[in-house]
């Protein structure tokens, strides 16, 4: 049942923000407020960049002036802008350049050689062809594409694929030759090479995938490129704002703030600091001072982010209990405790945000004990550290994340996609109790929901989605008890997101004072079936007040 519209009392903020006449006002529709009390309005009116007054129609028409712009919504919904918990900005428009394993027809190691081959007839040779969201379970062949597969058809250009979870890539003889790997390179902590008698296949998983990525980047006008695309892709899917959980500070970020200050950009950016390794260059923030929150509404620094154990879907997550299918195997723990300890300690004690990626039981535990030790030894008030993905997490864990705290930033959206495999890997019990969003929001724990695009689909809605159904694409549902509903999951995406970057004062709900960040839908969705949210089409985008997408 979908609530009734009730009219709210109207609020303004006009003193406060020095505006006569609205720039734009949206009336008789359904307004999703998404504030305390998650309720419904029928018109707002915007300002000076920011929400003047959300109420009745009766109430906020009269803040037309002349020159005001009034969207009749007529019955269709409009949320406060959509917000991306963790992604990968500059990835997503990089892999929206790149050959597309997910799209039809592309399962198998053949289709893909096809791509590469037709690529390479264009590109001059020693060009990067770049390949991205594969994944072996669901090639034809059933296995990762090796250097040979991409030496037959592309022996003068260097080739890397980066499979779907973007722990693991493939890359070809070329692309080691430039990254100065061979057979003789030893596996290096928290990673390995595939190998066969002794000769580097060209598989690299974790960490051993650094010198091929970092050969593989992009120029500074490919990132420019690269960041405007996913900008584009992100107000056409109604999200303002994004944090990015790695990939833009970092050779990414120069060109990120020129297109900023240049106003080419309109996704508001809460950029991460990630580190892989004790000599990660970013590790020498640390000492300047600078930490999270520096910047301003459109691109700030996010959370110092260290990644702990591997990917859900590789299968690379840390788990307690050996995987279902592989008793030999637990995952990849990128960290002795002790080092974790101490990277996130200097972190912590430097006043930065601190974030881990940790998807399987057993680094989410030694991420709480990380965390727990930190703030021991240097107690601070306030604290919002934040786990990525969080999904393997059994009633123990939950209950520390609750008493410590720790926001989890979670993506039901990955059920859809990897789902089949968690069953597979992780066994049912593990698979029906990740992403457990409703025992935590039971907890009070205010969890945040994202994408990880392009790990997966980057659209807010599709996440909310996953969130109500958990529907894998088999047609399995991964625990149903921990579905919830629209007005919950909507939560996920907006306020919860906000507060997980310390913005839900500015950003995340439709109230006099925050930001006019507001996306307009073709339809109201609370008469949407839940299995076609993700198909809801997005009309206009507003981000302070501008529009800057309308359909
Ligand atoms: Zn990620």
């Amino acid at each position: 049942m979908p609530p009734e519209a009730r009219p709210i009392e109207p609020k303004t903020d006009r003193g406060a923000t020095m505006v006569d006449h609205a720039d734009l006002i949206f009336t008789g529709g359904r307004v999703h407020t998404v504030n305390a009390a998650n309720d419904i309005a029928e018109a707002v009116a915007v300002g000076g960049g920011r929400i003047l007054a959300v109420g009745s129609n009766a109430a906020v028409r009269p803040l037309a002036g002349p020159g005001t712009r009034v969207v009749e919504l007529r019955g269709r919904s409009l949320l406060p802008g959509l917000i991306d918990a963790h992604a990968h900005f500059a990835g997503l428009g990089a892999a929206m350049a790149a050959i597309d394993c997910k799209a039809p027809g592309m399962q198998s190691i053949r289709a893909l050689q096809e791509a590469v081959r037709r690529r390479a007839a264009e590109l001059p040779p020693g060009t990067w062809i770049r390949g991205r969201g594969y994944d072996q379970s669901r090639l034809a062949e059933r296995r990762h594409p090796t250097r040979d597969d991409w030496d037959a058809v592309a022996p003068h250009h260097p080739v890397i694929f980066t499979r779907t979870c973007g722990h693991i890539c493939s890359v070809n003889s070329l692309a080691m030759t430039l990254a100065g790997v061979d057979d003789a390179t030893p596996d290096p902590p928290g990673g390995r090479y595939e190998r066969a008698d002794g000769r580097n296949l060209g598989v690299a998983y974790e960490t051993a995938q650094a010198p091929l990525q970092q050969a593989a980047a992009l120029s500074p006008a490919e990132y420019r490129e690269a960041l405007l695309r996913a900008d584009r892709a992100y107000l056409a899917a109604g999200a303002t704002s994004v944090h990015d959980a790695g990939g833009l500070t970092g050779p990414a970020f120069g060109p990120c703030q020129e297109l900023v200050g240049a106003g080419e950009l309109h996704v508001r950016l809460y950029a991460f600091v990630t580190v892989n390794s004790r000599q990660h260059p970013l590790l020498g923030l640390l000492p300047s001072g600078v930490r999270t929150g520096f910047g301003d509404d459109r691109l700030r620094l996010g959370a110092f982010k260290v990644i702990t154990d591997g990917s859900s879907s590789g299968p690379t997550a840390a788990t307690r209990a050996p995987y279902t299918s592989n008793p030999a195997d637990c995952g990849i723990l990128y960290w002795q405790q002790e080092e974790l300890d101490e990277l996130i300690g200097r972190a912590h004690r430097a006043g930065w945000q601190c974030t881990v990626h940790a998807v399987g039981d057993r680094a989410i535990e030694q991420t709480l004990d990380a965390m727990a030790h930190a703030q021991h030894e240097a107690p601070r008030q306030g604290l919002r550290h934040r786990i990525e993905h969080c999904g393997i997490c059994p009633p123990d864990l939950q209950a520390r994340v609750a008493a410590q705290g720790v926001i989890p930033v979670m993506q039901p959206a990955f059920f859809w996609e990897f789902g089949d495999g968690y069953i597979r890997n992780y066994g049912r019990e593990r698979a029906d109790t990740m992403f457990p969003v409703r025992s935590l929001l039971a907890r009070g724990v205010p969890v945040a929901g994202s994408s990880d695009a392009p790990v997966t689909d980057h659209r807010p809605l599709f996440g909310v989605q996953q969130t109500l159904t958990r529907v894998t694409m088999d047609g399995d549902v991964c625990g149903p008890q921990e579905r919830v509903d629209l007005t919950a999951a909507l939560r996920l995406y907006t306020v919860n997101a906000a507060y997980a970057a310390f913005e839900e004062d500015r950003k995340g709900s439709i109230e006099p004072g925050k930001l006019a960040d507001l996306v307009m839908l073709a339809e109201d969705i609370t008469c949407v079936p839940a299995e076609r949210l993700r198909d809801v089409a997005v009309l206009m985008t507003v981000v302070g007040g501008e529009v800057v997408y309308e359909a």
